[in-house]
């Protein structure tokens, strides 16, 4: 994603601006599908995505994943935390999770409702 921001005027938040490395990754989540970079060279998970392997050094490759995964942290944010974001769509519940496909595969989302987390539980 770049630096660049650009506001959906329908969800009054901030939208991903896909480049070259992430544009794979937006226009799968767009079909409802999660897909991270796995290297085709050594087989390492990475997320986010980068132009090279953060291992080895080699090509990352584009990989549906089941979405299964652990709850490692989460918080509720009440204040905006993206610039842009109007104060009205406060508090925002951020989870942090862990995808079963390899230990320390960390991605961050939003969710609506903190009263089912826990900490360790598979979402
Ligand atoms: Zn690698």
């Amino acid at each position: 994603m770049s630096d660049q921001q650009v506001v959906d005027a329908a969800w009054a938040r901030p939208v991903p601006v896909p480049d070259d490395v992430t544009a794979p990754f937006w226009a799968a989540a767009r079909e409802g599908r999660l897909v991270v970079q796995r290297c085709a060279r050594c087989g390492t998970f990475q997320h986010p995505p980068r132009a090279r392997c953060t291992s080895c050094g080699g090509e990352p490759v584009f990989t549906e994943v089941s979405g299964d995964a652990t709850l490692v942290s989460w918080t509720t944010a009440h204040d905006p935390v993206v610039p842009g974001r109007p104060r009205g769509l406060a508090p925002v519940v951020i989870v942090v999770v862990e995808l079963v496909e390899q230990p320390g595969l960390w991605l961050v989302s939003d969710v609506d409702d903190a009263a089912e987390l826990r900490i360790g539980a598979n979402t």
